[in-house]
């Protein structure tokens, strides 16, 4: 996949996020705008069922106590009087109509509007509610009681400034139609109001969060996956190009070889013949060499190592496999000691895979030394199995380096002393091996003093 597109995939899927998300966003504002309006419009309807409540039974009330007046004589002096103190009273109650409401108004008013919002508006939420006056600028009731004024009406309005009752949208003139001089509101306060609104909306809201976070994890690691994918197909060309080139170089020398041993004047030297076999069997070995790595990364790509064991004696693996290497490191003027230290030092592991991690230890501890090569190769105890370890005085490592060795394929960028060739894969292939074992393996360095490997490998695998 070119880098184009993947940059063409990551800014198309960002703005699909980023719509969705949007779109999502818009609607849960339009549904929660839609249910406050739905809400509001319940509220005004139940205010206004309640006020016409109210005043019919005041109006009502007027009507009973002028009867009342009426029945209780029948003097028409007297009867006239009292005609004239119902007209005085009823337009009284016009005129100063809130203080006409009384406790007997105020239960009733409460209970109907208790039953008229959950029954009929379906609103079964906690309210508080008042009748604000006008004249007096306060609250005549509020919470079902009457407000008893303690000093001036100016501090009574503070005292319960903050309840929101004061600033309530629901709120509604009361006798306004009536002419009067100073009407007043009936109030209704929902202190859950927004919780109320948000109850159906949060769990979409939040589930919908969910889902794009979702969406955004997932993006987010395809494309990870994608430049490792990428990353690791570079380095798979790297290192065909490099196998190829390390194939080449011997082949080529094999065939000149051959070539030269095939010329009338070198085939009847016998001492001739013999240095060019030499030389053919030693690149032939190097190719073989080059095989054993590229099926050893073959061994690591296997999801699992299939491993033989068998009782193998690590003081003995060692001494051979060293002894093998020491060639190479004697032709450099160098040393490597061999420590047989430990006391136990039969295990039961792979005989085959364990030969080719010493190898390939101490292969490294030679090709990453500038200097006169001085390599220790030392067993020991330890408590539940053997330890194994090399010591080398070369270029060491950062601590950069140090966290990536053990990955496939990495090789140092700067580590390539005279044109050491490799394919960053040696060490991965001992981690894969020692894991297999249920060992492990350490690893110090200090740039410039040496390194030292120690692989840990139990009695039993
Ligand atoms: P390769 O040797 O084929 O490059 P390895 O997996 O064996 O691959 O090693 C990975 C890298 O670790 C090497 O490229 C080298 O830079 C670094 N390294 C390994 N062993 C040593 C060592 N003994 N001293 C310094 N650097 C080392």
């Amino acid at each position: 996949m070119s880098r184009k597109a993947i940059i063409a995939i990551i800014i198309l899927m960002s703005a699909a996020v980023i719509g969705s998300s949007a779109i999502q966003l818009f609607w849960v504002r339009k549904s929660l705008a839609l249910k406050e309006k739905t809400f509001d419009d319940r509220i005004f309807i139940t205010l206004n069922m309640a006020k016409e409540k109210l005043l019919s039974e005041l109006q009502s009330d007027i009507k009973i106590k002028g009867l009342e007046k009426k029945l209780s004589t029948k003097d028409p002096i007297i009867r006239k009087q009292l005609e004239y103190e119902i007209r005085k009273d009823e337009v009284l109650s016009d005129t100063n109509s809130l203080e006409n409401i009384n406790s007997d108004h105020v239960e009733a008013l409460d209970n109907f509007m208790k039953k008229e919002l959950r029954d009929n508006q379906g609103i079964d939420l906690e309210y508080e509610y008042g009748i604000y006056s006008n004249k007096t600028n306060s609250f005549l009731i509020r919470d079902g009681h009457f407000v008893v004024e303690f000093g001036n009406s100016g501090s009574t309005s503070t005292i319960k400034e903050e309840d929101g009752l004061e600033s309530t949208p629901y709120s509604l003139p009361i006798f306004e139609d009536l002419s009067v001089v100073e009407p007043g509101y009936l109030k209704l306060y929902f202190p859950k109001r927004t919780r109320y609104l948000w109850q159906n909306l949060l769990p979409i809201l939040i589930s919908s969060i969910l889902f794009t976070l979702m969406i955004l994890f997932c993006f987010a690691y395809t494309v990870y996956i994608i430049f490792k994918q990428k990353k690791l197909s570079e380095i798979k060309n790297d290192f065909i190009n490099n196998m190829t080139h390390e194939f080449k170089t011997p082949i080529a020398t094999i065939s000149l070889a051959t070539d030269s041993i095939g010329n009338a004047s070198i085939i009847s030297n016998e001492d001739k013949v013999r240095r060019f076999l030499g030389i053919i069997k030693a690149e032939n070995k190097r190719m073989l060499n080059q095989v054993e790595k590229v099926l050893q990364m073959a061994q690591i790509d296997k999801q699992e190592i299939t491993l033989k064991p068998v009782k193998i004696d690590i003081n003995d693996l060692v001494k051979t496999v060293a002894e093998n290497s020491a060639l190479k490191v004697q032709s450099r003027d160098g040393v490597l000691d061999i420590r047989l230290n430990a006391k136990f030092p039969v295990i039961e592991a792979d005989q085959t895979h364990i030969s080719n991690i010493i190898a390939n230890l101490i292969d490294n501890a030679e090709k990453y030394t500038k200097e006169i090569p001085h390599i220790e190769v030392e067993t020991s105890d330890d408590k539940d199995g053997i330890k194994i370890s090399v010591r080398d005085n070369g270029i060491g490592m950062s601590k950069e380096a140090l966290k990536h060795i053990f990955e496939k394929f990495y090789r140092v960028p700067t580590g390539n002393v005279h044109d050491v060739k490799g394919f960053g894969l040696g060490l991965s292939y001992v981690k894969a091996i020692v894991d297999a074992h249920g060992g492990r393996v350490y690893v110090k360095s200090e740039l410039g003093k040496g390194s030292i490997f120690t692989v840990f490998l139990p009695f039993k695998s």
